[in-house]
């Protein structure tokens, strides 16, 4: 299933209801593009790291079957057992799902191959793309004291990716500066848009972050420049150049700002923790494409 053939909800199917307080007290952040190899791991782990250096208690979701999140958090993807599919398929609570991450302000609620077979179980069930949702308004009901929930999204417009952007208050788009940065974009934007108008119609942009930029590419100048002359306000001024330094990190399952805390990517994703956090605060954030495209 992908989200054009995603069905509206029935006006009188029954959908949990938890009370609005609980749902505020943390923001939730999906960072999603149906594209691999953008940034979007790279991004939901150090910014969930980084955000938790900023003292903002925050729960990091891996909703990647690849488990990237979760390896690159330090947690062994083959040797755990219980996985976020135990919170979609079998209702088990995130908060005794969750594992600790690199500092005690960061959480983990890993996943591995066995999220695969959640799609078909979700395609199935009716209530099957609210799952998510769900799980994370329950944990943020008795969890008032986590400031963010950022969910990895795997490379695609699947189900699993339905079931964060339903779940979610903003959408965070990593694009690559490189060729092709934007192919794919208004398909993302589309998809959306379906979601909000059918599902949460609450869901905001957050903004778009550039990654891998190499400003001795003319290249990656211009795909910059792009990207603002469109969407404006709504790109990140935070850039995260190309590094050896950040695609090393995972590998000894560290976020950059513990592997190499003074590397460009340490400050780059530092620097985009900052500007969330005046997000909290600022005029809020919209959703700028309304329901044409
Ligand atoms: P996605 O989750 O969108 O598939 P990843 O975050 O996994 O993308 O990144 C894809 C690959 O690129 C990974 O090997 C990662 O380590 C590497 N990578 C990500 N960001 C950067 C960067 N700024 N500089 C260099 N390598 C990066
Ligand atoms: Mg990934």
């Amino acid at each position: 299933m992908n989200v054009a053939q995603l069905d509206p909800i029935p006006e009188t199917q029954e959908l949990p209801v938890f009370s609005e307080t609980a749902i505020k007290t943390a923001r939730v952040i999906v960072v999603a593009n149906q594209k691999g190899g953008v940034g979007k791991t790279t991004t939901a782990v150090n910014l969930a790291a980084c955000l938790g250096q900023e003292n903002r208690k925050s729960l990091l979701i891996d909703m990647d079957p690849q488990g990237n999140a979760t390896s690159g958090s330090g947690i062994e993807k083959h040797s755990i057992e219980r996985t976020v599919f135990d919170a979609l398929i079998e209702q088990e609570p995130l908060r005794e799902l969750m594992l600790p991450g690199i500092s005690e302000n960061v959480f983990v609620v890993p996943s591995n191959q066995d999220l695969v077979g959640a799609e078909v179980h979700l395609t199935r069930d009716p209530n099957g793309p609210h799952r998510l949702k769900k799980a994370v308004q329950r944990f943020l009901k008795r969890s008032s004291d986590f400031d963010y929930v950022i969910i990895d999204c795997p490379p695609s417009l699947g189900m699993l990716t339905i079931n964060s952007l339903i779940a979610g208050e903003s959408v965070l788009i990593p694009v690559q500066a490189e060729y092709y940065a934007l192919e794919g974009m208004a398909d993302l934007l589309r998809s959306v848009s379906i979601i909000r108008r059918q599902h949460n119609p609450e869901l905001v942009l957050e903004g778009f972050l550039i990654t891998m930029y190499d400003s001795r590419l003319s290249l990656s100048r211009q795909v910059e420049i792009e990207l603002r002359k469109a969407y404006g306000a709504h790109v990140f001024n935070s850039v995260v150049s190309r590094s050896v330094r950040l695609s090393e990190a995972p590998s000894h399952g560290l976020p950059i700002i513990c592997y190499d805390a003074k590397s460009k990517g340490a400050l780059a994703y530092q620097s985009l923790a900052q500007e969330l956090i005046r997000h909290e605060t600022e005029s809020p954030r919209t959703w700028p494409f309304g329901h044409t495209l």
